[in-house]
């Protein structure tokens, strides 16, 4: 999500955090990302591939042998096509109409409108009634068996009926926004970005805006890479709040990203101001390589994605540094292949897994610059193989990579013997994580499979 990815509080102390943050990704983007294809309690879904220029099934011509009949789609009088939004957890479609015959088939059809996909799938929802000349059905769609969807989010949805004479009828097509409107929300919008807050004057909104830009410009001078449709940014005052548009919300959850739609949600007051600014800048970061690589074959390796988002919030932190000196020091550093699957959710290896992939980047900008990065997620866009990618900008592979950059760390950190220890893991456990990386990317890479 490409998929939902919520991330923790910034002063979370919980020993287990990171198992459970594992377990909540994986289980909200799965449920989220099984939306488009939802179970449902009374029907039997179908997802229908369309292409995305289809159109409506048109009725068929009456037939000659009843000349007197009119056209068949004039035959339904349709008196209401509705759907009530309760977000986030239900949106209840409501369909009411008439026919001289009796009406015997009715289908709800849906689709997500603004997530990003190479072809437009629909659901289509068989309902249950009993057939008569008059109906007035309901068909609930209950996300917390199919998983959430982000404020934001746009449905597209049309009903198609048929009657015992064999006519058959589809409604136009109608867009629901599937919004938190909970609070009352303002926004603010520069350079395909939108931030929309309701807590906090218009200064607080301008400093994020103006955090938001500053780390697109950074991310632009570095690699190249830039935002290539409109985002959304929605500012909620507090975790609780955050928590509340979530299906299932942990306690620890801070906010979620949902690269596929664009969508950022985080909680931000001005008690962690700093490290909303952080996760801003990671996750944004997220977004514009979701974009410039987004192809229906492989997504680019983790160290990459992940080193490029952490990059961008800044140097890097003292702990991540340490975590890096100690495993030198111990030889215990992972290989950039490891680093190409989903990171360990263990706080050890994850930390490591971060500051490595950090490093990483850090040694592709500094000794091949900007053009060499640019073209890396240009090629990763067109599908390429990691090996394939690397050899074809940088002329050496996986391996040649690890061994690079091994050399280029040592210089960076030289270690004096004798004085660089293993961190204690009560310290990595227990320090402040920097913003946004306590995303799963084990969820994100299913999620991006199934999808
Ligand atoms: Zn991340």
């Amino acid at each position: 999500m490409k998929g939902l990815r919520p991330f923790k509080l910034p002063l979370d102390k919980l020993i287990s955090k990171d198992v459970k943050r594992a377990v909540l990704f994986i289980l909200t983007v799965f449920l989220f990302l099984s939306a488009a294809t939802a179970c449902v309690p009374t029907g039997k879904p179908l997802d229908v591939a369309q292409d995305k220029t289809a159109a409506p099934v048109e009725a068929p011509p009456a037939k000659p042998a009843e000349p007197a009949k009119p056209a068949a789609t004039g035959q339904f009088n349709v008196l209401n096509s509705s759907v009530i939004p309760d977000f986030p957890g239900k949106l209840l479609f409501n369909l009411k109409a008439e026919n001289g015959a009796n009406i015997t088939d009715i289908r709800l059809h849906y689709t997500v409108v603004d997530r990003e996909a190479f072809a437009r799938v629909a659901s289509e929802v068989f309902i249950e009634f009993t057939p008569g000349a008059s109906i007035d059905v309901q068909w609930p769609w209950d996300m917390r068996k199919t998983g959430g969807l982000p404020t934001g989010a746009i449905i597209e949805y049309w009903w198609t009926l048929k009657d015992a004479r064999g006519n058959q009828t589809e409604t136009t097509p109608a867009k629901i926004n599937f919004d938190d409107k909970r609070y009352a929300w303002q926004s603010i919008t520069e350079n395909n970005v939108t931030l929309y807050w309701y807590k906090g004057n218009q200064s607080f909104a301008d400093e994020l805006m103006a955090s938001v830009q500053q780390a697109l410009v950074r991310l632009a001078d570095n690699t190249g890479a830039h935002l290539k449709k409109p985002v959304k940014l929605y500012i909620y005052a507090n975790s609780r709040d955050v928590q509340g548009a979530m299906i299932f919300p942990q306690e620890w959850t801070g906010g979620a990203a949902f690269t596929e739609f664009g969508i950022i949600f985080l909680g931000i007051d001005s008690s962690n101001l700093e490290w909303g600014k952080g996760a801003i800048a990671h996750e944004l970061s997220h977004l514009v390589v979701h974009q410039m690589t987004f192809n229906p074959y492989i997504e680019p390796p983790p160290w990459l994605d992940e080193g490029l988002a952490t990059y961008n919030q800044g140097a890097l932190d003292a702990t991540f540094v340490g975590a890096l000196k100690a495993a030198m020091s111990s030889n215990s550093l992972s290989s950039t292949r490891s680093l190409s699957s989903p990171f360990s959710a263990f706080p050890a290896q994850s930390y490591l897994a971060y500051a490595q992939s950090y490093s990483l980047v850090e040694y592709l900008l500094t000794t091949y610059g900007q053009s060499k990065m640019l073209e890396l997620l240009t090629v990763f866009s067109e599908g390429s193989s990691y090996d394939g990618a690397l050899k074809k900008v940088y002329g050496f592979d996986m391996d040649g990579l690890d061994t690079a950059w091994r050399s280029y760390v040592a210089r960076r950190y030289p270690l004096t013997k004798g004085i660089i220890r293993p961190l204690p893991l009560a310290l990595i456990r227990n320090s402040i994580e920097p913003a946004g990386i306590t995303l799963d990317r084990l969820a994100r890479v299913r999620a991006e499979r199934r999808s």
